[in-house]
Protein backbone atom coordinates (compact mmCIF):
# COMPACT_ATOMS: atom_id res chain seq x y z
CA UNK A 1 0.00 0.00 0.00
CA UNK A 2 1.45 3.23 -1.15
CA UNK A 3 2.27 5.49 2.30
CA UNK A 4 3.18 8.59 1.00
CA UNK A 5 0.56 11.83 1.81
CA UNK A 6 -0.65 9.74 5.13
CA UNK A 7 -2.31 12.08 7.50
CA UNK A 8 0.14 13.21 10.55
CA UNK A 9 -0.41 12.10 13.85
CA UNK A 10 -3.13 14.58 15.64
CA UNK A 11 -4.22 15.57 11.99
CA UNK A 12 -6.04 19.18 11.71
CA UNK A 13 -9.41 18.41 10.70
CA UNK A 14 -12.01 20.57 8.63
CA UNK A 15 -15.78 20.16 8.06
CA UNK A 16 -17.77 20.45 4.54
CA UNK A 17 -21.23 19.95 5.74
CA UNK A 18 -23.97 19.42 2.84
CA UNK A 19 -27.58 18.21 3.01
CA UNK A 20 -30.16 18.76 5.98
CA UNK A 21 -30.00 19.92 9.38
CA UNK A 22 -29.94 15.84 10.68
CA UNK A 23 -26.26 16.04 8.47
CA UNK A 24 -25.56 19.10 10.62
CA UNK A 25 -26.33 17.32 14.20
CA UNK A 26 -24.06 14.70 12.68
CA UNK A 27 -21.30 16.89 11.45
CA UNK A 28 -21.27 18.50 15.14
CA UNK A 29 -21.01 14.89 16.93
CA UNK A 30 -17.95 14.11 14.84
CA UNK A 31 -16.23 17.66 15.12
CA UNK A 32 -16.79 17.87 18.93
CA UNK A 33 -15.55 13.98 19.09
CA UNK A 34 -12.01 14.91 17.09
CA UNK A 35 -11.10 17.74 19.08
CA UNK A 36 -11.75 15.80 22.13
CA UNK A 37 -9.52 13.67 20.89
CA UNK A 38 -6.71 16.25 20.57
CA UNK A 39 -7.18 16.55 16.74
CA UNK A 40 -7.10 19.82 14.85
CA UNK A 41 -10.27 21.52 13.70
CA UNK A 42 -10.22 24.23 11.25
CA UNK A 43 -13.03 26.41 9.77
CA UNK A 44 -11.02 26.33 6.92
CA UNK A 45 -10.58 23.84 4.53
CA UNK A 46 -6.83 25.26 3.14
CA UNK A 47 -5.23 24.60 6.92
CA UNK A 48 -6.53 20.90 7.57
CA UNK A 49 -4.80 18.00 5.99
CA UNK A 50 -7.87 16.26 6.13
CA UNK A 51 -11.55 17.18 4.97
CA UNK A 52 -14.38 15.59 6.07
CA UNK A 53 -17.13 15.94 3.70
CA UNK A 54 -20.54 14.90 5.19
CA UNK A 55 -22.29 14.04 2.05
CA UNK A 56 -26.36 14.07 0.84
CA UNK A 57 -27.51 11.94 -1.34
CA UNK A 58 -31.44 12.86 -1.28
CA UNK A 59 -31.92 13.67 -4.79
CA UNK A 60 -29.90 13.87 -8.22
CA UNK A 61 -28.80 17.51 -7.03
CA UNK A 62 -27.51 16.90 -3.77
CA UNK A 63 -25.40 13.95 -5.16
CA UNK A 64 -23.97 16.68 -8.11
CA UNK A 65 -23.20 19.11 -5.36
CA UNK A 66 -22.16 16.57 -2.58
CA UNK A 67 -19.47 15.33 -5.60
CA UNK A 68 -18.64 18.15 -6.96
CA UNK A 69 -17.05 19.06 -3.42
CA UNK A 70 -15.26 15.86 -3.39
CA UNK A 71 -13.70 16.39 -6.82
CA UNK A 72 -12.79 20.40 -5.93
CA UNK A 73 -11.13 18.93 -2.87
CA UNK A 74 -9.43 16.27 -4.15
CA UNK A 75 -8.24 18.73 -7.31
CA UNK A 76 -6.21 20.83 -3.89
CA UNK A 77 -4.82 17.53 -2.95
CA UNK A 78 -6.86 17.14 0.47
CA UNK A 79 -7.31 13.25 2.00
CA UNK A 80 -10.80 13.15 2.29
CA UNK A 81 -12.87 10.82 4.37
CA UNK A 82 -16.31 10.62 3.18
CA UNK A 83 -19.35 10.66 5.33
CA UNK A 84 -23.17 10.58 5.34
CA UNK A 85 -25.53 9.72 2.85
CA UNK A 86 -23.57 9.63 -0.30
CA UNK A 87 -20.95 6.97 1.88
CA UNK A 88 -24.44 4.74 2.87
CA UNK A 89 -25.87 5.07 -0.75
CA UNK A 90 -22.74 3.88 -2.68
CA UNK A 91 -20.07 2.42 -0.27
CA UNK A 92 -17.31 0.76 -1.87
CA UNK A 93 -17.70 1.80 -5.35
CA UNK A 94 -16.99 6.11 -3.97
CA UNK A 95 -13.25 4.08 -2.98
CA UNK A 96 -12.08 2.59 -6.07
CA UNK A 97 -14.09 5.79 -8.04
CA UNK A 98 -11.91 8.24 -6.26
CA UNK A 99 -8.28 7.63 -4.71
CA UNK A 100 -8.40 10.68 -2.72
CA UNK A 101 -10.81 9.29 -0.37
CA UNK A 102 -9.32 7.67 2.69
CA UNK A 103 -12.03 6.40 3.93
CA UNK A 104 -16.32 6.15 3.88
CA UNK A 105 -18.47 6.66 7.15
CA UNK A 106 -21.96 5.68 6.85
CA UNK A 107 -25.09 7.43 8.08
CA UNK A 108 -25.18 5.08 11.35
CA UNK A 109 -21.32 5.49 11.85
CA UNK A 110 -20.29 8.78 12.64
CA UNK A 111 -19.82 8.08 16.55
CA UNK A 112 -16.67 5.84 15.29
CA UNK A 113 -14.83 9.26 13.15
CA UNK A 114 -11.79 9.21 15.59
CA UNK A 115 -11.34 5.59 15.15
CA UNK A 116 -11.77 6.15 11.73
CA UNK A 117 -8.77 8.56 11.44
CA UNK A 118 -6.91 6.50 13.56
CA UNK A 119 -6.50 3.60 11.31
CA UNK A 120 -6.55 5.80 8.56
CA UNK A 121 -3.27 8.09 10.02
CA UNK A 122 -2.00 3.91 10.58
CA UNK A 123 -2.38 3.61 6.51
CA UNK A 124 -5.82 2.29 6.48
CA UNK A 125 -8.34 2.91 3.83
CA UNK A 126 -11.25 2.82 5.58
CA UNK A 127 -14.79 1.05 4.54
CA UNK A 128 -16.58 1.83 7.95
CA UNK A 129 -20.12 1.70 6.43
CA UNK A 130 -23.13 -0.55 8.82
CA UNK A 131 -25.18 -2.21 6.77
CA UNK A 132 -27.79 -1.02 8.23
CA UNK A 133 -27.83 2.15 10.14
CA UNK A 134 -27.62 2.15 14.28
CA UNK A 135 -28.55 5.02 15.86
CA UNK A 136 -26.57 5.79 19.17
CA UNK A 137 -28.16 8.87 20.54
CA UNK A 138 -26.11 9.77 23.64
CA UNK A 139 -26.31 12.77 25.53
CA UNK A 140 -22.95 12.90 26.37
CA UNK A 141 -21.72 12.61 22.76
CA UNK A 142 -19.75 15.61 21.98
CA UNK A 143 -20.48 17.55 20.27
CA UNK A 144 -19.30 21.30 18.69
CA UNK A 145 -22.09 23.56 17.33
CA UNK A 146 -21.71 25.50 14.08
CA UNK A 147 -25.08 26.78 13.69
CA UNK A 148 -25.36 30.24 15.72
CA UNK A 149 -25.27 30.42 19.44
CA UNK A 150 -29.23 31.08 19.82
CA UNK A 151 -30.39 28.09 17.93
CA UNK A 152 -29.72 24.68 18.61
CA UNK A 153 -30.84 21.57 16.69
CA UNK A 154 -31.66 18.40 18.69
CA UNK A 155 -32.43 14.99 16.45
CA UNK A 156 -35.23 12.96 18.32
CA UNK A 157 -35.20 10.14 16.41
CA UNK A 158 -33.29 8.54 13.22
CA UNK A 159 -34.81 6.87 9.91
CA UNK A 160 -38.40 6.61 8.75
CA UNK A 161 -40.64 2.87 8.88
CA UNK A 162 -42.64 4.83 5.70
CA UNK A 163 -42.06 3.89 2.44
CA UNK A 164 -42.99 6.77 0.27
CA UNK A 165 -42.28 5.85 -3.57
CA UNK A 166 -39.79 8.74 -4.18
CA UNK A 167 -37.79 8.53 -1.05
CA UNK A 168 -35.06 7.13 -0.52
CA UNK A 169 -34.12 8.14 3.10
CA UNK A 170 -35.27 4.89 4.52
CA UNK A 171 -32.35 2.84 2.30
CA UNK A 172 -29.91 5.38 3.70
CA UNK A 173 -30.93 6.10 7.09
CA UNK A 174 -32.97 3.20 7.99
CA UNK A 175 -36.45 2.46 9.96
CA UNK A 176 -37.27 4.93 13.00
CA UNK A 177 -34.90 4.77 15.89
CA UNK A 178 -36.22 6.99 18.80
CA UNK A 179 -34.19 8.70 21.48
CA UNK A 180 -35.37 7.94 24.57
CA UNK A 181 -37.67 11.35 26.54
CA UNK A 182 -35.04 11.39 29.72
CA UNK A 183 -31.93 11.40 26.84
CA UNK A 184 -33.69 14.71 24.92
CA UNK A 185 -34.48 16.35 28.07
CA UNK A 186 -31.48 15.81 29.12
CA UNK A 187 -29.44 17.05 25.80
CA UNK A 188 -31.98 20.60 26.30
CA UNK A 189 -30.81 21.10 29.57
CA UNK A 190 -27.35 21.12 28.37
CA UNK A 191 -28.36 23.12 25.45
CA UNK A 192 -30.38 25.43 27.58
CA UNK A 193 -27.20 26.28 30.01
CA UNK A 194 -25.19 27.37 26.70
CA UNK A 195 -27.67 29.90 26.03
CA UNK A 196 -29.46 28.37 23.49
CA UNK A 197 -32.99 30.14 22.94
CA UNK A 198 -34.31 28.32 19.90
CA UNK A 199 -34.39 24.70 19.97
CA UNK A 200 -35.44 23.09 17.00
CA UNK A 201 -36.99 19.23 17.22
CA UNK A 202 -35.83 17.17 14.19
CA UNK A 203 -36.34 13.83 12.75
CA UNK A 204 -38.23 12.10 9.35
CA UNK A 205 -41.82 12.16 11.14
CA UNK A 206 -41.67 13.64 14.66
CA UNK A 207 -45.28 13.29 15.21
CA UNK A 208 -44.23 9.55 14.98
CA UNK A 209 -41.42 10.07 17.83
CA UNK A 210 -41.28 7.56 20.34
CA UNK A 211 -43.35 4.41 18.18
CA UNK A 212 -40.34 2.00 18.15
CA UNK A 213 -39.91 2.68 21.21
CA UNK A 214 -42.86 3.06 23.12
CA UNK A 215 -45.15 1.43 21.53
CA UNK A 216 -46.86 4.15 20.36
CA UNK A 217 -46.43 8.15 19.47
CA UNK A 218 -45.39 10.38 22.86
CA UNK A 219 -44.72 13.69 21.03
CA UNK A 220 -47.37 15.06 23.28
CA UNK A 221 -45.39 13.75 26.51
CA UNK A 222 -42.23 15.11 24.63
CA UNK A 223 -43.38 18.21 24.48
CA UNK A 224 -44.86 18.48 27.77
CA UNK A 225 -41.64 17.33 29.33
CA UNK A 226 -40.01 19.68 27.00
CA UNK A 227 -42.08 22.54 28.35
CA UNK A 228 -39.74 22.70 32.17
CA UNK A 229 -36.88 23.08 30.09
CA UNK A 230 -35.55 26.90 30.19
CA UNK A 231 -35.56 27.43 26.55
CA UNK A 232 -38.14 30.26 25.07
CA UNK A 233 -38.71 28.56 21.87
CA UNK A 234 -39.01 25.09 21.46
CA UNK A 235 -39.98 24.58 17.02
CA UNK A 236 -41.03 21.19 15.83
CA UNK A 237 -39.98 20.12 12.48
CA UNK A 238 -41.96 17.36 10.27
CA UNK A 239 -45.86 17.27 11.80
CA UNK A 240 -47.57 14.41 9.54
CA UNK A 241 -50.91 15.50 9.60
CA UNK A 242 -52.90 12.44 10.60
CA UNK A 243 -49.86 12.20 13.52
CA UNK A 244 -51.33 15.72 14.91
CA UNK A 245 -54.19 14.02 17.63
CA UNK A 246 -56.02 16.18 20.25
CA UNK A 247 -53.16 15.05 22.74
CA UNK A 248 -51.05 16.80 19.87
CA UNK A 249 -52.33 19.69 19.34
CA UNK A 250 -53.43 20.26 23.24
CA UNK A 251 -49.56 20.03 24.06
CA UNK A 252 -48.71 23.03 21.40
CA UNK A 253 -51.56 24.88 22.93
CA UNK A 254 -50.53 24.21 26.18
CA UNK A 255 -46.76 23.71 26.43
CA UNK A 256 -45.92 27.96 26.78
CA UNK A 257 -42.30 27.13 25.05
CA UNK A 258 -44.02 25.39 22.23
CA UNK A 259 -44.21 27.49 19.30
CA UNK A 260 -47.64 26.89 17.28
CA UNK A 261 -45.90 26.50 14.10
CA UNK A 262 -46.75 23.37 11.90
CA UNK A 263 -43.88 22.15 9.20
CA UNK A 264 -46.45 19.54 7.50
CA UNK A 265 -45.07 18.06 4.45
CA UNK A 266 -48.14 17.40 2.46
CA UNK A 267 -46.32 16.22 -1.01
CA UNK A 268 -50.09 16.79 -2.91
CA UNK A 269 -53.56 16.81 -2.16
CA UNK A 270 -55.08 14.36 -4.84
CA UNK A 271 -55.91 11.30 -3.54
CA UNK A 272 -54.93 9.53 -6.74
CA UNK A 273 -51.48 11.06 -6.34
CA UNK A 274 -51.01 10.20 -2.60
CA UNK A 275 -51.60 6.64 -3.61
CA UNK A 276 -49.31 6.26 -6.45
CA UNK A 277 -46.86 8.41 -3.66
CA UNK A 278 -47.34 5.71 -1.22
CA UNK A 279 -48.09 8.04 1.34
CA UNK A 280 -49.20 7.12 4.76
CA UNK A 281 -52.99 9.00 4.04
CA UNK A 282 -53.81 8.01 1.01
CA UNK A 283 -57.87 8.87 1.28
CA UNK A 284 -56.01 12.53 0.69
CA UNK A 285 -54.75 15.61 2.58
CA UNK A 286 -58.38 17.81 2.74
CA UNK A 287 -59.81 20.53 4.06
CA UNK A 288 -61.68 18.44 6.45
CA UNK A 289 -57.96 17.58 8.12
CA UNK A 290 -56.59 20.80 7.48
CA UNK A 291 -59.58 22.62 9.27
CA UNK A 292 -59.58 20.03 12.08
CA UNK A 293 -56.07 20.72 12.58
CA UNK A 294 -56.90 24.52 12.77
CA UNK A 295 -60.02 24.34 15.12
CA UNK A 296 -57.87 23.20 17.32
CA UNK A 297 -54.34 24.93 16.70
CA UNK A 298 -56.21 28.43 15.93
CA UNK A 299 -52.97 30.73 16.08
CA UNK A 300 -51.14 27.96 13.72
CA UNK A 301 -48.25 28.92 11.50
CA UNK A 302 -48.43 26.45 9.04
CA UNK A 303 -45.46 25.31 5.91
CA UNK A 304 -45.59 22.66 3.65
CA UNK A 305 -44.08 21.54 0.52
CA UNK A 306 -45.42 19.97 -2.15
CA UNK A 307 -43.54 17.35 -4.91
CA UNK A 308 -45.15 18.66 -8.57
CA UNK A 309 -44.71 16.19 -12.16
CA UNK A 310 -44.47 13.07 -10.30
CA UNK A 311 -45.43 10.22 -12.28
CA UNK A 312 -49.08 10.18 -13.42
CA UNK A 313 -49.81 13.94 -12.22
CA UNK A 314 -52.37 15.05 -15.01
CA UNK A 315 -53.54 18.89 -15.22
CA UNK A 316 -56.64 17.44 -13.60
CA UNK A 317 -54.72 16.57 -10.45
CA UNK A 318 -52.42 19.85 -10.56
CA UNK A 319 -55.78 22.03 -10.98
CA UNK A 320 -56.96 20.10 -7.47
CA UNK A 321 -53.76 21.19 -5.70
CA UNK A 322 -53.90 24.57 -7.25
CA UNK A 323 -57.50 24.85 -5.73
CA UNK A 324 -55.93 23.09 -2.39
CA UNK A 325 -53.30 25.63 -1.89
CA UNK A 326 -55.83 28.97 -3.05
CA UNK A 327 -58.09 27.65 -0.69
CA UNK A 328 -56.05 26.53 2.36
CA UNK A 329 -53.96 29.80 2.48
CA UNK A 330 -50.53 28.00 3.67
CA UNK A 331 -48.08 30.80 5.35
CA UNK A 332 -44.96 29.06 3.35
CA UNK A 333 -45.24 26.61 0.53
CA UNK A 334 -42.31 24.67 -0.72
CA UNK A 335 -42.58 23.47 -4.06
CA UNK A 336 -39.83 20.63 -5.57
CA UNK A 337 -40.07 19.37 -9.00
CA UNK A 338 -40.34 15.36 -9.22
CA UNK A 339 -37.05 13.67 -8.84
CA UNK A 340 -36.61 10.11 -10.41
CA UNK A 341 -33.98 8.70 -8.11
CA UNK A 342 -33.17 5.12 -8.24
CA UNK A 343 -33.67 2.59 -5.79
CA UNK A 344 -37.04 4.07 -5.38
CA UNK A 345 -40.17 2.83 -6.52
CA UNK A 346 -41.39 5.91 -8.19
CA UNK A 347 -38.40 5.55 -10.92
CA UNK A 348 -40.24 2.48 -12.47
CA UNK A 349 -43.57 4.62 -12.40
CA UNK A 350 -45.47 4.73 -15.90
CA UNK A 351 -46.21 7.95 -17.34
CA UNK A 352 -43.23 10.27 -16.25
CA UNK A 353 -44.14 13.66 -16.23
CA UNK A 354 -41.33 15.95 -18.80
CA UNK A 355 -38.97 18.31 -16.58
CA UNK A 356 -40.40 21.32 -18.43
CA UNK A 357 -44.18 20.64 -17.67
CA UNK A 358 -42.97 19.98 -14.37
CA UNK A 359 -41.05 23.61 -14.02
CA UNK A 360 -44.28 24.93 -15.94
CA UNK A 361 -46.18 23.81 -12.74
CA UNK A 362 -43.80 24.66 -10.08
CA UNK A 363 -43.99 28.02 -11.40
CA UNK A 364 -47.51 28.38 -11.61
CA UNK A 365 -47.87 27.18 -7.64
CA UNK A 366 -45.74 29.66 -6.86
CA UNK A 367 -47.16 32.60 -8.33
CA UNK A 368 -50.07 32.23 -6.66
CA UNK A 369 -48.30 31.32 -3.25
CA UNK A 370 -46.42 34.60 -3.85
CA UNK A 371 -49.73 36.44 -3.61
CA UNK A 372 -51.13 34.29 -0.40
CA UNK A 373 -47.66 34.90 1.52
CA UNK A 374 -47.70 38.55 1.09
CA UNK A 375 -51.35 38.27 2.64
CA UNK A 376 -50.43 36.87 5.05
CA UNK A 377 -47.52 38.37 6.03
CA UNK A 378 -49.44 41.64 5.99
CA UNK A 379 -51.89 40.55 8.44
CA UNK A 380 -48.77 40.58 10.73
CA UNK A 381 -48.35 44.60 10.71
CA UNK A 382 -49.25 46.14 13.76
CA UNK A 383 -48.29 43.40 15.60
CA UNK A 384 -45.37 42.98 18.30
CA UNK A 385 -43.97 39.92 18.44
CA UNK A 386 -40.53 38.30 19.95
CA UNK A 387 -37.69 38.83 17.48
CA UNK A 388 -34.64 36.14 18.22
CA UNK A 389 -31.88 38.47 16.75
CA UNK A 390 -29.25 36.49 14.34
CA UNK A 391 -27.18 39.11 12.68
CA UNK A 392 -26.28 42.99 12.65
CA UNK A 393 -25.57 45.11 9.19
CA UNK A 394 -22.30 46.84 10.47
CA UNK A 395 -22.88 49.33 8.49
CA UNK A 396 -26.05 50.91 9.16
CA UNK A 397 -27.10 49.20 12.34
CA UNK A 398 -29.84 47.22 11.15
CA UNK A 399 -30.61 44.37 12.66
CA UNK A 400 -31.88 40.62 11.02
CA UNK A 401 -33.95 38.08 13.18
CA UNK A 402 -36.84 36.19 13.07
CA UNK A 403 -40.41 35.75 15.04
CA UNK A 404 -41.99 32.82 15.49
CA UNK A 405 -43.92 32.61 11.83
CA UNK A 406 -40.05 32.06 10.23
CA UNK A 407 -37.82 28.94 10.83
CA UNK A 408 -34.29 29.59 9.95
CA UNK A 409 -33.20 28.68 6.80
CA UNK A 410 -36.04 27.96 5.02
CA UNK A 411 -38.31 30.68 5.50
CA UNK A 412 -38.37 34.56 5.88
CA UNK A 413 -36.87 37.01 8.14
CA UNK A 414 -37.75 40.47 10.33
CA UNK A 415 -35.66 43.38 9.63
CA UNK A 416 -35.67 45.31 12.39
CA UNK A 417 -34.75 49.07 12.47
CA UNK A 418 -32.98 50.28 15.99
CA UNK A 419 -35.30 52.71 17.29
CA UNK A 420 -34.21 54.74 20.97
CA UNK A 421 -35.76 51.47 22.65
CA UNK A 422 -33.19 49.51 20.91
CA UNK A 423 -29.73 50.05 22.36
CA UNK A 424 -29.62 46.12 23.96
CA UNK A 425 -30.69 44.46 21.15
CA UNK A 426 -28.18 42.48 19.44
CA UNK A 427 -27.05 39.22 17.74
CA UNK A 428 -28.71 36.34 20.68
CA UNK A 429 -30.89 38.48 22.52
CA UNK A 430 -34.49 38.04 21.73
CA UNK A 431 -36.42 41.42 22.03
CA UNK A 432 -40.39 42.64 21.17
CA UNK A 433 -40.75 44.22 17.66
CA UNK A 434 -43.58 46.47 16.25
CA UNK A 435 -44.18 45.04 12.85
CA UNK A 436 -44.32 47.93 10.78
CA UNK A 437 -44.30 46.81 7.01
CA UNK A 438 -44.28 43.17 4.91
CA UNK A 439 -43.27 41.97 1.91
CA UNK A 440 -44.18 38.40 0.62
CA UNK A 441 -41.20 36.78 2.33
CA UNK A 442 -40.15 38.98 4.95
CA UNK A 443 -41.25 41.53 7.59
CA UNK A 444 -39.73 44.83 9.17
CA UNK A 445 -40.31 46.44 12.06
CA UNK A 446 -38.36 48.71 15.00
CA UNK A 447 -37.65 47.52 18.61
CA UNK A 448 -40.05 48.78 21.70
CA UNK A 449 -39.91 48.87 25.16
CA UNK A 450 -37.66 45.80 25.60
CA UNK A 451 -38.70 45.65 29.46
CA UNK A 452 -42.60 45.81 29.65
CA UNK A 453 -42.76 43.75 26.26
CA UNK A 454 -40.53 40.76 26.16
CA UNK A 455 -42.49 37.86 25.16
CA UNK A 456 -45.25 40.14 25.09
CA UNK A 457 -46.86 38.37 21.59
CA UNK A 458 -45.01 35.05 21.87
CA UNK A 459 -48.27 33.39 20.40
CA UNK A 460 -49.51 35.09 17.49
S1 LIG B 1 -42.32 9.92 5.34
FE1 LIG B 1 -41.91 9.36 3.24
S2 LIG B 1 -40.85 11.18 2.42
FE2 LIG B 1 -40.70 11.33 4.62
S3 LIG B 1 -38.74 10.36 5.12
FE3 LIG B 1 -40.35 8.79 5.34
S4 LIG B 1 -40.33 7.74 3.36
FE4 LIG B 1 -39.26 9.70 3.07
Amino acid sequence: MATEGLITKKATVAFSHLGCEKNRVDTEHMLGLLAEAGYGVSADEADANVVVVNTCSFIQDARTESVRTLVELAEQGKQIVIAGCLAQHFQEELLEALPEARAIVGTGDYQHIVEVLERVEAGERVNRVSAVPTYVADEHLPRYRTSSEAVAFLKVAEGCDYRCAFCIIPKLRGDQRSRTIESIVAEAEQLAAQGVKELILISQITTNYGLDLYGKPQLAELLRALGAVDIPWIRVHYAYPTGLTPEVLAAYREVANVLPYLDLPLQHSHPDLLRAMNRPWQKGVNTELINRIRMQLPDAVMRTTFIVGFPGETEAHFEHLLQFVQEQRFDHVGVFCFSSEDGTAAASLPDQVPNAVAEERRGRLMEIQQQISAECNAAWVGRIVDVLIEQENPSNGELIGRCLRFAPDVDGEVRVQRSANGAGASPGSMVPVLITAASEYDLTGEVVGIDAMVNAERRI
